[in-house]
């Protein structure tokens, strides 16, 4: 259980910038423009399914537009590239994403490549990172982006101070470094052939983890009084090991009874949040602040490609 003073409610913060977003496309439909989101999935990965129907429900709750475009896990690169030049040339389209992971036999990297810049609402294009790179955005990886308007929201400012991110992936943890340098941290980028991970995660006073590995981060990792942010996504089966992550926590156990399963992140919060001094949940953090973002992307997306962004 986190302390109500040191929980960092991405929920809460989600639904700021959704109203927000809500807003920009009121503003947007004043001058004729309603921005549309289109969804590509490819194959039938449960997990992917419910990301894409949250994303089209999302958009419609805040007044945008969205299509899905379902395609059967046989799908050919061709195909695939045929459908993404479709929605390239077809102006009424705002934002492309292509729902992770591909298939295999797919290449990503030549799909990701082939959406137009300037639809680009995941970020992820050359193009984008570059930009970004550079110090002059215009779409960011909704993962990171969404924790630095976290930060922004809640009066973190990471100027001066030591950020650590542990994980360099394209998709968190190095947009989220360049973010914190951007915004004047000192930071420290950390992998799996850092030596010592503790030793340099315990000289943060911001600690993102975007690690991908169950309760990596544990007490050892972390100083007194930091910023803890938990980007990590696990979905826990065995009761031996919810017991252990969560002793004594009557409402996890209940979550457990009822469904089998519980989500944790990279970070052993029960162990880690006496010391933090601010600190995500998981679920409930960094999850509903990236969905937010990619309707932010989204309603940013349709405004700049008419010259207004
Ligand atoms: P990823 O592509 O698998 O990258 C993981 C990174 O962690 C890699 O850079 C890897 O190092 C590093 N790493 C792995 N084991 C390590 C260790 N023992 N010590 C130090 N570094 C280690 O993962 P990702 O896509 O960035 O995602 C990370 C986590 O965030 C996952 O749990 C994912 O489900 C979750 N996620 C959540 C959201 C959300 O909206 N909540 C969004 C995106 C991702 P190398 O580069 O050396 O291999």
């Amino acid at each position: 259980m986190i302390d109500k003073d040191k929980l960092l409610n991405g929920t809460k913060v989600a639904a700021e910038i959704k109203a927000d977003v809500a807003d920009r496309v009121r503003t947007l439909a004043d001058e004729g423009i309603t921005p549309r989101l289109d969804v590509v999935l490819v194959g039938d990965d449960p997990a992917s399914e419910v990301y894409v129907r949250s994303k089209a429900k999302t958009s419609a709750e805040l007044g945008m537009l969205s299509e899905t475009h379902v395609l059967s896990s046989t799908t050919g690169q061709a195909e695939l590239e045929d459908l993404i030049d479709g929605l390239n040339a077809d102006d009424a389209v705002d934002g492309i994403l292509v729902q992770l992971p591909l298939p295999k036999g797919l290449h990503s990297t030549a799909i990701l490549d082939r959406i137009d810049p300037a639809k680009d609402v995941d970020g992820f294009h050359p193009v984008n990172v570059g930009r970004l790179q550079q110090g002059r955005p215009q779409l960011v990886p909704c993962t990171p982006a969404g924790i630095m308007e976290m930060f922004a929201r809640e009066g973190i400012d990471p100027k001066g101070r030591r950020a650590v991110v542990v994980g360099r992936s394209d998709i968190v943890g190095k947009p989220m470094a360049m973010l914190l340098l951007h915004a004047h941290a000192t930071v420290t980028l950390c992998h799996s052939r850092t030596q010592d991970l503790a030793a340099v995660t315990r000289e943060a006073e911001i600690l993102i983890a975007a690690v991908g590995q169950r309760a990596l981060i544990g007490a050892d990792h972390v100083a007194e009084g930091a910023v803890v942010v938990d980007v990590g996504m696990h979905r826990v089966t065995d009761r031996a090991v919810v017991e252990h992550l969560y002793p004594n926590n009557e409402k996890k156990m209940a979550a457990f009874e009822k469904r089998g399963a519980v989500l944790c992140g990279d970070v052993d919060t029960t162990r880690v949040a006496p010391i933090a001094g601010r600190i995500t949940p998981v679920p409930g953090g960094v999850g509903p602040l990236t969905i937010a973002m990619l309707m932010a992307n989204t309603a940013r997306a349709a405004a700049q490609r008419r010259g207004n962004g």
